[in-house]
């Protein structure tokens, strides 16, 4: 059920056409990783920064619209998901305000989150993204981001009908890989990830950019333990994910 929300009007300049005729099938969530909401609004409105988002929910669940859902706003720089790359061209991107692992990362407010919920539901209702695009920044930029990070509670959204989520194998020790591992497990995992949407190019070894990739997938949908090492909880959270797509 959609509910109630205003939406304040705050416009940002830097925003620009979307490119590639694509439906605009990704919502894209982020921190805003500043010190204050008000620097963070007045830095996604300033030309200068170049910088943008569709909308800014504050910690009080206050939503400011920057851009309208029609036009390219500038939030997710260099990415990919299911080997598109113009993220920026097929999203609409949301920034919650948090001061993010920079300035003291803390948890989300409980008003922000119903925010970004009834936002979320608003803007599914009228675009067509599936659940699975339902995507965190670091999803999409695993080496550069971290937002909004494994304190986003992905879980509680995704019981309100928003991202696609499955409750995570239990951590536990047992066989794992990590950094600096070669082989054909290697290249099986790597192509799982790959069949998710993560951007990861074929090999035998976890090099950085696998490490990465791991990394941000706990943080979205293991958030317990995000230490980059594909332990076996990791896998079977992912064949789960997989397994719920291949219905
Ligand atoms: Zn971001």
């Amino acid at each position: 059920m959609a509910r109630q929300f205003d939406v304040l009007e705050h416009r940002s300049p830097n925003h620009g056409p979307r490119q590639g005729g694509g439906p605009i099938d990704i919502l894209l969530l982020h921190y805003t990783g500043m010190q204050s909401a008000e620097g963070a609004l007045k830095w996604l409105c300033d030309s200068r920064s170049r910088v943008s988002s569709h909308y800014l929910v504050f910690e009080d669940g206050r939503i400011f619209r920057l851009v309208d859902e029609a036009r390219r706003a500038h939030h997710a720089g260099v990415s990919v998901w299911a080997g598109e790359t113009d993220i920026n061209s097929r999203s609409i991107g949301i920034e919650v305000v948090n001061p993010g692992h920079e300035f003291g990362y803390r948890p989300f407010p409980e008003a922000q989150i119903d925010a970004v919920i009834g936002l979320s539901l608003d803007i599914l209702g009228r675009h067509p993204i599936p659940p699975e695009r339902v995507l965190a920044h670091s999803d999409v930029a695993p080496l550069r981001k971290q937002d909004p990070g494994e304190l986003f509670p992905w879980g509680c959204l995704h019981d309100q009908g928003v991202g696609h989520y499955v409750p995570p194998a239990p951590v536990r020790d047992g066989l794992s890989l990590s950094r600096g591992a070669r082989g054909p497990d290697v290249a099986r995992l790597r192509n799982r990830f790959r069949q998710y949407g993560y951007g990861l190019g074929d090999a035998y070894e976890f090099d950085a950019e696998m490490a990465a990739v791991v990394t941000a997938f706990q943080r979205h949908f293991r958030p317990e333990l995000v230490d980059g090492v594909l332990d076996r909880s990791t896998e079977v959270t992912l064949n789960r994910l997989l397994a719920t797509l291949e219905k």
